[in-house]
């Protein structure tokens, strides 16, 4: 047997342990293993649908995940290609990657522009000023900090920023880095003492004509990343360089974050983006079909609208799977409600595999605030933990069905009344105070996700 076809074995078997046995048979077991080209497996499927499934994140995790749980030293990385790219990839043998180097500046993925990003009430006030950023780099908002929970276009909006500056000027510098780049191009500067290497990281930070750094919060209680780019923002700034953040959470709410480094995240204009309504679900819906060049009927598009609300990756994840589930059964034309349903049972079930308990939900909470499950469940009032409290209070009563006094037990043995007050006052705070509802979003999404 090939190394590759034995690697691929024990990939797949780690995926097995992960996946659905549908999503196993659906989208993994089919593929063929032909190489491994510098590192990376090389896996074909006949089908481009398969393809463009596989390279979502979601799926992409457990791809990975299984990767580094496989004891080889052979495959690090993989790539999926069509039967079509098949023979040019053999012949080239150059990987295709999304982001192409050029120049040494990274182009920016062209699916995400202004032009494909479907404006609504919950996204038009971050798309108006990114655009504004755009057209007007360093003159405009600075810095511009955007903050939302995952999948709702942040890293969409940074990457249209990108290909619009680009377009219209080519030599602009941008540098565009995921938090976590960030944090290891700092960390590598920082190895063996090498004058140089500290150098190289002053220079690609310093001399962006637009720094975007996508995902700060993952700066959470790194001192020395915080303190290199506090420098680096000041520099830039003064320099009227443009900068541009992405955060899953406003500024002032970024625990293990130095105060002065937040206080600069919010020097220029902070805009949120919140989960989107009906009607720009359906938009959503009915563009990226149209993108997809699929015929999807207007009952199908409500259906799908309806049922999957958390955030605009998981309508695009189901929208595909509608289409792929259509191509099996040789239907050009999504107008089927049994298949459909059938297709998403996973999503309309129980939202993923996990089962929400108390517990699980307080997890969450916990985690975003922070903070320790004794903490949340002690006698502490601090501002930070009793907001915690009663944000977990509110949610477990929102999503469960278990008695008022049940959850007083659990969150430390609190009486009825405090239960009830919690819940109201985060109902009512809900309606009137911005940042308690997207915090309630933001989890909400985490916990839905499970
Ligand atoms: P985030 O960075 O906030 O987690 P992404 O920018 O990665 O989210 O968006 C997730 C997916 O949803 C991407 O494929 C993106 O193109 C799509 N998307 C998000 N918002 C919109 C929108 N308003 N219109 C069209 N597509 C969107
Ligand atoms: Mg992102």
């Amino acid at each position: 047997m090939d190394e590759y076809t034995r690697i691929w074995k024990q990939i797949l078997e780690e995926i097995s342990k992960n996946v659905t046995s549908v999503d196993y048979d659906m989208w993994f077991s089919k593929l063929e293993p032909i190489s491994i080209n510098f590192g990376k497996l090389v896996l074909v499927t006949s089908l481009k649908s398969v393809q463009s499934i596989l390279n979502t994140p979601e799926y992409q995790k457990y791809i990975m995940q299984a990767i580094k749980k496989v004891d080889n030293t052979l495959v690090s990385d993989y790539i999926i290609i069509t039967s079509e790219e098949k023979d040019s990839y053999l012949t080239n043998k150059e990987p295709k990657v999304e982001t192409v180097i050029n120049d040494n500046k990274p182009l920016f993925n062209d699916k995400y522009t202004f032009d494909n990003f479907v404006v609504g009430s919950s996204n038009n006030i971050a798309k108006s000023a990114a655009f504004s950023v755009a057209q007007n780099p360093g003159n405009s908002f600075n810095p511009l900090f955007i903050y939302g929970g995952v999948g709702l276009g942040k890293t969409h909006i940074l990457h249209a920023i990108g290909n619009y500056v680009l377009s219209n000027n080519k030599n602009t510098n941008i540098i565009y880095a995921t938090t976590e780049q960030f944090v290891n191009d700092y960390i590598e500067s920082l190895r063996n003492n090498k004058t140089d290497k500290v150098y190289e990281f002053r220079d690609k930070y310093r001399k962006a004509d637009i720094l975007m750094l996508d995902d700060v919060q993952f700066l959470q209680n790194k001192e020395g990343s915080q303190e290199a780019l506090f420098h680096t923002f000041n520099d830039l700034y003064q320099a009227k360089k443009q900068i541009v953040f992405t955060s899953d959470r406003h500024p002032r709410d970024l625990a293990g974050l130095e105060e002065r480094l937040k206080s600069r995240f919010q020097s220029g204009l902070t805009v949120d983006i919140s989960s989107p309504d009906l009607e720009t679900r359906i938009a959503i819906l009915q563009k990226k079909a149209y993108q997809k060049n699929f015929n999807i009927s207007k009952n199908i598009i409500y259906f799908i609208a309806e049922k999957i609300t958390s955030n605009i990756r998981e309508i695009e994840g189901a929208l595909s799977k509608v289409i792929f589930f259509c191509q099996l059964n040789n239907k050009d034309c999504a107008d089927d409600l049994d298949l459909v349903m059938y297709a998403l049972k996973d999503e309309l079930g129980t939202n993923g595999n996990g089962v929400l308990t108390m517990d699980s939900i307080t997890d969450e909470v916990c985690s975003y605030y922070n903070i320790t499950k004794d903490e949340i469940k002690g006698s502490k009032k601090t501002k930070n933990i009793a907001e915690a409290r009663q944000i977990a209070i509110y949610l477990i009563n929102d999503k469960l069905a278990v008695p008022l006094m049940s959850i007083g037990q659990y969150l430390g043995n609190r009486d009825h009344s405090t239960i009830i007050y919690a819940r109201d006052k985060i109902s009512e705070q809900i309606k009137s105070d911005l940042r308690i509802r997207d915090i309630v979003n933001n989890i909400s999404c985490r916990i839905e996700k499970k």
